[in-house]
């Protein structure tokens, strides 16, 4: 217990000196499924708690294949190059559903992986999306004690994990591709309202010209929709991060929402709103994984299925019967 306690100090110590060795051990502790490190990893968050916050949070999303890591990658040297500290997360779905992953791992922005003032942590890879959310959440505000001034959060833009991600940041960018025409049909609606940005990608060479026209039938679309922050227009600009051109819009665009952000107070109102729904979703977590470890209750929940099924018993029934013997 004495090595437990030293070992959480000399992480604390090293993790305010910079260190991304012990920056990555106490990720691992926080991801273990060990009782026991978990407990060191959360003592040791709530001694760095009072260093957290201090940065600002970015999702970005996108389909396979719209060029999410190449603009991480890109837009991330710039930032670390001014001097900037940066982290890149992720939330991968596809990893916690098969262990496979459609991010892929750390070997991707190999060249920001190299710069002093980046780090960079894979997608944890076992888990419920819930258990995901945590862990990277948990990540996120290790990093910041670390000193790290951007986040980058990334994630497929399949299934919920957008709006997982949408529910830890300040500000989240969509990526998208030319020929919005059909692009746009097959989108939902609700992913673009959870955008503060659109960046309509890899506008360079040959489709330089149709990205321009891609952004102007993006920005006519947006007049039609929800922003997703009160107070904000969503905006959509032209990027390629093979040439670097546009990337400088996008930081403009980053600190202006940030600074107006802040003055209408709604930077704050959205982070004390994101903490409490986080501590609910926890608390829903812990419901149902109590739940199932009791004994019977996954058998029990099987046998009522099958009566539900063959028309013996009613829905209701179904659930009051679950709770009757408790
Ligand atoms: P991800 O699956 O969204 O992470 O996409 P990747 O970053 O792996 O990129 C997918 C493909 O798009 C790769 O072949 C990249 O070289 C290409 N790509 C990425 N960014 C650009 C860009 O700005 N311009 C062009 N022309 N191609 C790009």
């Amino acid at each position: 217990k004495k090595e437990r306690a030293i070992e959480i100090e000399d992480l604390y110590a090293e993790i305010c000196n910079g260190s991304r060795l012990h920056l990555s051990k106490a990720i691992t502790l926080l991801e273990s499924i060990n009782v026991t490190d978990k407990k060191a990893g959360q003592d040791l968050l709530k001694k760095l708690l009072p260093q957290t916050g201090n940065s600002i949070r970015i999702g970005i999303t996108g389909v396979p294949g719209a060029g999410k890591s190449t603009f991480i990658e890109a837009f991330g040297l710039q930032l670390a190059e001014r001097g900037s500290k940066v982290a890149v997360l992720a939330i991968d779905p596809s990893s916690t559903v098969t262990g496979g992953s459609i991010l892929g791992d750390k070997t991707r922005m190999e060249t920001l992986a190299r710069h002093k003032n980046a780090f960079i942590r894979p997608s944890p890879s076992s888990g419920t999306l819930g258990g995901v959310h945590r862990k990277t959440r948990e990540t996120m505000l290790l990093c910041e004690a670390a000193g790290y001034d951007i986040i980058l959060i990334e994630t497929v833009g399949v299934g919920q994990s957008e709006t997982v991600v949408r529910g830890m940041v300040d500000f989240f960018m969509l990526l998208v591709l030319t020929g919005a025409g059909d692009e746009l049909q097959g989108m939902k609606k609700g992913i673009m309202e959870l955008a503060d940005a659109i960046i309509v990608h890899k506008a360079d060479g040959d489709n330089l010209k149709l990205a321009k026209k891609t952004v102007r039938e993006y920005s006519q679309l947006l007049h039609f929709l929800q922003p997703a922050t009160l107070g904000w227009t969503t905006i959509a600009m032209p990027v390629s991060s093979l040439q670097k051109t546009g990337l400088d819009k996008v930081w403009e665009t980053i600190t202006n929402f940030q600074d107006q952000m802040i003055v209408s107070g709604v930077w704050n109102e959205r982070r004390q709103s994101q903490t409490k729904d986080w501590f609910h979703s926890m608390i829903r977590d812990r419901l149902i994984d109590n739940f199932f470890s009791e004994k019977g209750k996954r058998e029990l929940v099987t046998d009522l299925e099958g009566q539900l099924l063959s028309g013996d018993i009613t829905v209701a029934n179904a659930v009051d019967r679950i709770f009757s013997n408790e």
